[in-house]
């Protein structure tokens, strides 16, 4: 048997809980001996179960983990070369830092001299020479932290786990810790599994990235590939900031979507529906006329390096990059180049749209109040006595700062003449014969295209309801 370069690896592991919620669903993932893979993804979304059964706190439900390719699934975790750095420091206050960082070694009872050289060592990577009698209770948090790895990193481990270990600190601390904890990564050769829900974080520092949402792989892939070929929705959305749109191919290397007609690199046949994504970067404005699409600036803010101009174009809102301004409410030509323009086959034709969470803290989309209990859908939330919605911390939830994604299959929309009596209304603007039904592409008055599956024939231009199961809705929550 050959050598693996695979330091770890999941094999179809699954992860259900006694109360029979599925937190991770056949997961499968190869890391490299010496690479920095980074699990991303909404809170919630199954990351730390994964750490967990990786580290051996958790036990999976079904597959394997190999380790050298060995199966390690029942090996304790003080017997597996992996230690766990977590977001809470979890040092212990009444020890000085040196006997925190000396606890597990002292332990395993490993003679004092060897101890001292070791935390010398360790305390030298994390910079905090010099701290070893300080008390714990003296150091800001982003020391508290160096500390917490500091003590992972005296067992010499093989493969560090690292559960949003800068969530607690501030964001300029955060951002040095990111550069420092790279550094280290290099500097020690060791392979780091870390765990984000932060994109940028995610991009910024790994080799790889698993995108994860609902207990779920979505992608793997290196942060260009990631950003840059996304694979599907999920992944376009919660990666940077995007223009999703859907569409159809209308011939060779060209494509219609967001009421213009492009050129693209990617080329599939004619008639296939697919997804286009457009980085807000990679919109040109150009003099009304001149580009694909013509709009009305809606909004523009200054971001430090650049502004972000909203635009209206028709039903279609696009968000814009770029380093010059705007006036709003003036008129501006946009241009996408084709390599500006990444295609995916619209696999499931899934519907993806934003719904909100209103002051009684219900759901609501379109101007209509969906008929579903938000905390079926938050994990791990809660209605309070007075009604209130909480998290499982007690505290309560901020309709501000949840944001939800519906999801929808085609199939489970129907068009309706009842226009009046629909959750959201449009204007038939492609159909495709599919063979046992009609696909059709519908202008909502949402300002997105839907896609439909009907087996019926309607005209293209009528004006139709969509009704909107809301049993059929699938929802994420993005923070
Ligand atoms: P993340 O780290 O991505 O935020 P977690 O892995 O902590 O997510 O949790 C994934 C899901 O599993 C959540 O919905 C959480 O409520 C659920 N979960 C975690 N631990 C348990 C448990 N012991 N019993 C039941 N559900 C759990
Ligand atoms: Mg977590």
């Amino acid at each position: 048997m050959s050598e693996s370069s695979n330091i770890i690896e999941l094999k179809h592991i699954t992860k259900s809980f006694e109360d029979g919620f599925v937190a991770v669903s056949d997961f499968n993932l190869e890391v490299k001996r010496g690479e920095f893979v980074t699990f991303l993804g909404p809170s919630g979304c199954g990351k730390t179960t994964t750490l967990r059964m990786i580290a051996g706190f958790d036990r999976p439900t079904s597959g394997e983990i190999l380790l050298n390719g060995k199966d390690i699934s029942h090996l304790p975790p003080n017997l597996r070369p992996i230690n766990t750095v977590f977001q809470r420091y979890a040092l212990f206050p009444h020890m000085n830092i040196y006997e925190n960082i000396a606890f597990g070694l002292k332990q395993k009872k490993t003679p004092k001299d060897i101890i001292r050289n070791k935390v010398k060592k360790v305390l030298q990577l994390v910079d905090l020479e010099g701290f070893e009698s300080r008390s714990v209770s003296t150091l800001s948090g982003g020391q508290q932290q160096r500390v917490a790895i500091a003590r992972a990193l005296v067992n010499e481990p093989e493969i560090l786990l690292l559960d949003e270990p800068l969530g607690a600190l501030d964001l300029k601390m955060r951002k040095e810790m990111q550069l420092e904890l790279k550094n280290m990564h290099k500097e020690l050769g060791i392979t780091f599994i870390y765990v984000t829900h932060d994109q940028e974080e995610a991009l910024t520092m790994s080799d790889k990235i698993v995108v994860m949402s609902e207990g779920k792989i979505q992608q793997i892939g290196t942060p260009e590939g990631i950003y840059n070929e996304p694979e599907n929705a999920f992944v376009a959305d919660f990666i940077g900031e995007s223009n999703i749109f859907n569409g159809i191919m209308t011939g060779h290397l060209k494509a219609r979507f967001a009421g213009g007609q492009f050129e693209t690199v990617d080329d599939y046949p004619e008639g296939t529906q697919i997804t286009a994504v457009v980085r807000p970067e990679d919109i040109q404005i150009t003099k009304p006329g001149e580009g694909q699409i013509t709009g009305k600036v809606t909004d523009v803010i200054f971001k430090g390096m650049h502004y972000e101009i909203t635009v209206q174009s028709g039903r279609y809102e696009l968000v814009i990059q770029s380093t010059k301004s705007a006036e709003p409410g003036s008129s501006i030509g946009m241009k996408v180049e084709p390599d500006g323009i990444h295609i995916m086959i619209a696999a499931e034709h899934t519907n993806y749209f934003n719904v909100d969470m209103n002051r009684d803290q219900m759901l609501e989309f379109n101007g209509s109040v969906l008929d579903t209990k938000v905390e079926n859908i938050i994990k791990g939330s809660r209605r309070n006595a007075d009604n209130q919605l909480v998290a499982s911390n007690g505290e309560l939830i901020d309709p501000e700062k949840i944001h939800i994604i519906a999801a929808i299959e085609p199939s489970d929309i129907q068009m309706s003449d009842n226009v009046e009596d629909c959750l959201v209304q449009g204007i038939i603007s492609d159909l495709i014969y599919m063979g046992d039904h009609y696909s059709y592409v519908i202008n909502t008055d949402i300002g997105q295209d839907f896609i439909v599956d009907d087996e019926y024939l309607w005209n293209m231009g009528d004006l139709v309801g969509l009704v909107l199961p809301i049993d059929k809705m699938r929802f994420t929550v993005k923070k």
